[in-house]
């Protein structure tokens, strides 16, 4: 992990405190609780297909519902300086929440559209409704 990552780790530490999963913050099956497993089924599922190379990183925008977001720049701004502001790089976001470094940038630095998929994730991930 990188050095830079203290507000996704304290996140994290409240999410376990709260039984939610760490990466979604969903709260945690009684199962997943006593397993002691600190991500949902659906988390660990997703990773499980990545490490296997049966997911690619990119986030596929070509299924219908996962509607086109029109560009904000205020948005973008906002979590550009969230970021900043919490020391969370580019890098580390991508790896949290499950999505390509690029897919980052594209949101942050261009004015491309980003699908709801990708909105829930950052969001999720971040514990606030920043995009
Ligand atoms: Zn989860």
């Amino acid at each position: 992990m990188s050095r830079n990552a203290g507000y996704m780790k304290k996140l994290r530490k409240a999410r376990v405190e709260r039984k939610q999963c760490i990466r979604c913050g969903k709260p945690l099956s009684q199962e997943s609780l006593i397993r002691g497993v600190k991500q949902c089924e659906k988390c660990l599922d997703y990773q499980r297909k990545r490490k296997l190379g049966q997911i690619s990183s990119k986030v596929n925008t070509t299924y219908f519902y996962n509607r086109q977001y029109k560009k904000d720049e205020i948005k973008r701004k906002e979590l550009g300086n969230f970021m900043v502001e919490n020391k969370i790089t580019i890098k580390d976001l991508a790896k949290e929440a499950n999505l390509s470094q690029r897919t980052i940038q594209r949101i942050l630095y261009t004015d491309a559209n980003y699908t709801k998929k990708t909105k829930d994730a950052i969001n999720n991930y971040l514990g606030k409704e920043l995009l």
